[in-house]
């Protein structure tokens, strides 16, 4: 499999495949060592309540509830920082990455987002720097809410610095809702060719031209193929 981008439409498997590492949690810290990986859901009926703001630059993440084993209903306690043992939960990990970007000068860690849209149906939204973090009174109880904020820097651009590559013109995330509205228009098929298979999110117009992730006239589904074609043609 090609690298993926930002945009790409795929299945479960193929994300497992792209981490090499079987994900079965929501947050995922250095898995293997290297990059970190978390997995969103902003429809309706989703278990946590993550959000876009400034556009799609900055996604806002909730933590993560307390396991089942540990409590009978996780959504009734407070997010955990430590394990009864006293080991870090993710939420911990993540928010100790976070503090030691703001706090302390780290370079932030780097974050590779994906999101549900559909049963079985994936899109990886690009990388993300974590930028902060902190404790929310919800209802009746905290919560953890991290800080992201899209990035052109690829997962192992890790240790380039930070001020070099501020100025570019980065990419937004494209809104859950806009995704499901192009995705029903488009009926989950390449607009040129009608495939399902290797669909990505296309903007029309590119965000580095000035065209929007916001509105569903800007975005459609293109088979891998046909979103090559298109790269070709712009560069
Ligand atoms: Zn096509």
């Amino acid at each position: 499999m090609q690298q993926i981008q930002a945009g790409d439409i795929i299945s479960y498997t193929q994300m497992c495949l792209s981490e090499g590492h079987s994900l079965q949690r929501g947050m995922n810290f250095q898995i293997g060592g290297r990059v970190s990986v978390i997995l969103m859901s902003v429809r309706k009926g989703a278990p946590y309540a993550d959000r876009l703001e400034d556009d799609g630059e900055v996604l806002i993440y909730e933590g993560h509830d307390v396991p089942k084993n540990e409590a009978a209903y996780p959504k009734l306690v407070d997010q955990l920082m430590e394990t009864p043992k006293g080991t870090p939960t993710q939420n911990g990990k993540f928010f100790k990455a976070a503090h030691d970007f703001k706090d302390g000068g780290a370079e932030p860690e780097l974050v590779k987002v994906y999101e549900k849209i559909k049963d079985g149906i994936w899109v990886y939204n690009g990388v993300f720097e974590l930028i902060d973090a902190w404790e929310e009174i919800g209802d009746n109880r905290s919560v953890f809410k991290f800080k992201l904020r899209v990035t052109d820097r690829t997962a192992s651009q890790k240790t380039e610095r930070a001020e070099e590559l501020k100025d570019l013109n980065h990419n937004r995330m494209i809104p859950t809702s806009v995704k499901l509205d192009v995705w029903k228009r488009d009926k989950g098929k390449c607009v040129e060719c009608g495939s399902s298979d290797n669909l990505h999110f296309d903007h029309i117009l590119p965000f580095s031209k000035g065209g929007t992730s916001l509105k569903t006239d800007n975005i459609q589904l293109l088979c891998a193929r046909h979103n090559l074609q298109k790269s070709d043609k712009i560069v």
